[in-house]
């Protein structure tokens, strides 16, 4: 009977330990959506604090500075009514400038929401932007990790696409030096057509440079390793 009461005992304190692992703080800075749905709101606090929630949708709504989540959607459908800055298509946001840190090497990321939307922070510092009809175009070139994250990272236009909510008008095509995607989302005329540019230019494959997988499409996937063999 003893035994069992330890063996009781030790199953206890195990499931205690998994259960407070479970609720291990997460850090966040910056106002964020507080569950994740519109009607969730926003928490407004910007210095680094703790909810026992994990963010929602953090992979594509939040970037990992250090240990800390930073939101880095459009706060309107949470109810944001502060100070805001309409932007156009994907653009930088330097996180550290963003939270007021005074770090020397600057935490790059960048948002890949389509169309006009808002942000509670100004475009940052060195980087080029231009502005017209009050809202900001990025202009400058998209690196290689922006293209590298975008498939995952669009995604945060299908999880915005079902919420109502206002949107910065434009009424111009964007400026010539922006370089990102033009998508037509006006909500506040009946759209006319979508046209997405994310590539400059059509990419062209010859016979001889197409990939493999296009050309041979049943083909063993590590042939090419035994051929060199
Ligand atoms: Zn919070
Ligand atoms: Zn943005």
């Amino acid at each position: 009977m003893a035994r069992m009461n330890l063996m009781g005992w030790a199953l206890l304190l195990a499931l205690a330990g998994a259960a407070v692992s479970e609720a291990k703080p997460v850090k966040y800075a910056g106002p964020h959506p507080r569950t994740g749905q519109p009607d969730g709101g926003l928490c407004h606090i910007q210095a680094v604090h703790v909810h026992a929630a994990s963010p929602v949708h953090a992979p594509v709504l939040y970037r990992q500075h250090g240990d800390v989540y930073f939101f880095i959607g459009d706060p309107t459908p949470f109810g944001y009514d502060g100070p805001r800055h309409s932007y156009y298509g994907h653009h930088p946001v330097v996180i550290n400038v963003v939270l007021g840190e005074d770090s020397r090497e600057d935490d790059v990321a960048y948002c890949y929401h389509d169309g006009p939307h808002s942000h509670y922070y100004p475009p940052p510092p060195r980087h080029d932007f231009e502005e017209q009809e009050d809202v900001y175009y990025y202009t400058d070139e998209y690196p290689e990790a922006y293209t590298r994250d975008r498939p995952r990272l669009v995604q945060v236009n299908i999880i915005y696409r079902p919420w109502h909510y206002a949107r910065p008008v434009v009424t111009r095509p964007p400026p010539r030096g922006y370089h990102g995607p033009v998508v037509q989302v006006n909500v506040n005329v009946p759209a006319v057509g979508i046209e997405v540019n994310v590539n400059p230019a059509p990419v062209h494959y010859h016979e001889h440079d197409r990939p493999r997988h296009m050309k041979h499409k049943h083909k063993h996937k590590h042939k090419k390793f035994k051929d060199r063999d």
